[in-house]
């Protein structure tokens, strides 16, 4: 373990992200990109190797990171060891250490009378040392199998697949429709969260190890950039689609058709195309320089729309909830070592609240109407506030007479989720959906109805997280190989 009086000895202490006053005016990583060795070694330390790991099992973290394993080696400065330990479980440290919202941490033992481990910046720093001391280097594999394999999407599932299929020595081919490689790590998360140099550096070495990336290959589409998915069936000896869960969810309210509404997505995807083509000089994206924005919806892609704005220099920023603010502290129905449903501060409404004075949401909001300035613009937005009650056992809202308001706005940005994945890529070979229309096939498994057929990540599981996008792809890599050579040796 790390040091049996460490976590009466030293405090939990995170790393800081850079000051908000300088981070909002450049798109760089809100990480400072330095990492105090001592610090985090203590936090090492704090580690109680207890009996149960919870960090590191199925409340914790969903690729089973072996936490107290590499806690102790960072404790005891042995980093590369860490290091190799890390990659066991996990391809991409380097995005998970960034942007995982660490389900470990909610789970860690030490939580239950202290604030626990500060396992993900452990993580990062264990990584980003790799990085810098050449630890990580290209890995191809001895043998070839001959064996063949398409990935249909590039996003974390589908690099996680194509990483260990390859490392079985099986020839592997991804295909993205979009014109750069990493799903929503690369047009999705915005560069703030997760530099883009940090995704390509990673696809760029299993480029080396001998994976095969497609770009612009719409599978299943009807455009120029058309690749048959039955064509793709035949010629492969198994497909995994991993194509994400990209159906956005609408509020067909009226309004809805005014200029100024738009996806959340549309908003992120082009802002993050245009900074890479150009800096932002091609003006190939949606401004919200000098405008009212409303954010509708909160989550990761709420929070992400925030910061973008604040970048671009809207006038103000109001971001609405549906649901009630969550407690400060766990609730009783919600004990540990399950994730802790808590009220949390993100980067985005940090900023917001130093460049306005307050945190932008509004809870307990319903929009129900959006306003046309007389030219097809969106104006503003009717509200109307709810409140929250138990009928029968099930949560029912109820709106509050009165409570009816216009809020201005001349960009509204709709983040309200996700409904599962778009169908055409896939119906041609008549794949069963779920009754939420994510692809059919049982955790663990990954097999849908059509033989050779595998779904992994959020198409399969819903809107998720990207370390869950691993962890489905690591598995359904082996499933795979199982599939194509009667057995395996992937975790
Ligand atoms: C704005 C935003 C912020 C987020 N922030 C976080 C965060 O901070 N932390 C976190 O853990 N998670 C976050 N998430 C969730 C996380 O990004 C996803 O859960 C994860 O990326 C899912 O991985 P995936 O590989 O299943 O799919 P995706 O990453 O969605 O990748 C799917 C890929 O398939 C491609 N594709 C789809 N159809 C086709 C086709 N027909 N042909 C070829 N290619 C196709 C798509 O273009 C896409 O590149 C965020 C999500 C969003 C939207
Ligand atoms: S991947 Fe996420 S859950 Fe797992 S150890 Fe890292 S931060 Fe924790």
């Amino acid at each position: 373990m790390g040091k049996p009086t460490g976590f009466k000895e030293f405090k939990r202490k995170t790393e800081s992200y850079r000051e908000v006053s300088v981070r909002i005016k450049d798109y760089g990583e809100i990480f400072t990109g330095t990492h105090d060795i001592d610090s985090l070694k203590n936090q090492g330390a704090r580690c109680m190797d207890c009996g149960v790991p919870f960090c590191q099992s199925d409340n914790g973290c969903p690729v089973n990171n072996l936490i107290p394993e590499w806690n102790h080696l960072v404790y005891t400065d042995r980093w590369q060891a860490a290091l190799n330990r890390l990659h066991k479980t996990n391809n991409f440290p380097e995005f998970t250490g960034r942007v995982c919202p660490a389900p470990c941490e909610g789970s860690c033992v030490l939580g239950i009378t202290n604030p626990a481990v500060t396992i993900k910046n452990i993580e990062n720093a264990i990584v980003d040392k790799g990085f810098a001391e050449g630890w990580i280097r290209a890995q191809s594999p001895e043998h070839r199998t001959g064996k063949k394999v398409a990935v249909i999407g590039s996003g974390p599932a589908g690099m996680a697949a194509a990483a260990q299929l390859n490392k079985a020595g099986h020839s592997v081919t991804v295909y993205e429709r979009a014109d750069r490689i990493g799903g929503l790590l690369m047009y999705g998360i915005p560069n703030m969260k997760l530099g883009k140099d940090v995704v390509q550096r990673r696809v760029d070495l299993l480029k080396e190890e001998g994976v095969t990336f497609i770009t612009s290959a719409d599978v299943g589409g009807s455009g120029s950039d058309a690749v048959d998915v039955k064509t793709l069936r035949d010629e492969n000896d198994a497909i995994l689609f991993t194509t994400g869960a990209t159906k956005a969810r609408d509020l067909e309210i009226p309004g809805r058709e005014l200029n100024g509404v738009h996806f959340a997505m549309d908003f992120l995807t082009a802002n993050t195309r245009s900074l890479l083509d150009s800096d932002l000089n091609d003006g190939n994206f949606i401004s919200a320089k000098g405008k009212d924005v409303i954010v509708i919806g909160g989550g990761d892609t709420g929070t992400d729309c925030i910061g973008t704005s604040l970048r671009h220099g809207c006038k103000s920023m109001v971001n609405f909830e549906l649901l009630p603010q969550s407690p400060v502290e766990r609730a009783e129905d919600n004990p540990w070592p399950l994730w802790p449903l808590i009220h949390r501060v993100d980067y985005g409404h940090e900023e917001s609240a130093d460049r306005f004075g307050r945190d932008p949401r509004e809870y307990q909001i319903l929009t129900k109407e959006f306003i046309d300035d007389g030219s097809g613009n969106v104006s503003g937005v009717r509200i109307v506030e709810v409140q929250w009650a138990k009928v029968d056992g099930q949560w029912a809202m109820e709106e509050i007479e009165g409570t009816e308001k216009v809020w201005d706005a001349d960009l509204v940005l709709l983040s309200m989720g996700f409904l599962g994945p778009e169908h055409y890529v896939s119906d041609a070979l008549n794949i069963d959906y779920d009754a939420r229309s994510n692809y059919q096939a049982e955790h663990g498994k990954y097999a849908t109805n059509i033989e050779g057929v595998y779904a992994a990540g959020d198409c399969r599981r819903g809107q998720s997280l990207v370390v869950w996008g691993i962890n489905e792809g690591r598995e359904a890599a082996r499933e795979i190989d199982r599939f194509l050579m009667g057995d395996t040796l992937l975790p």
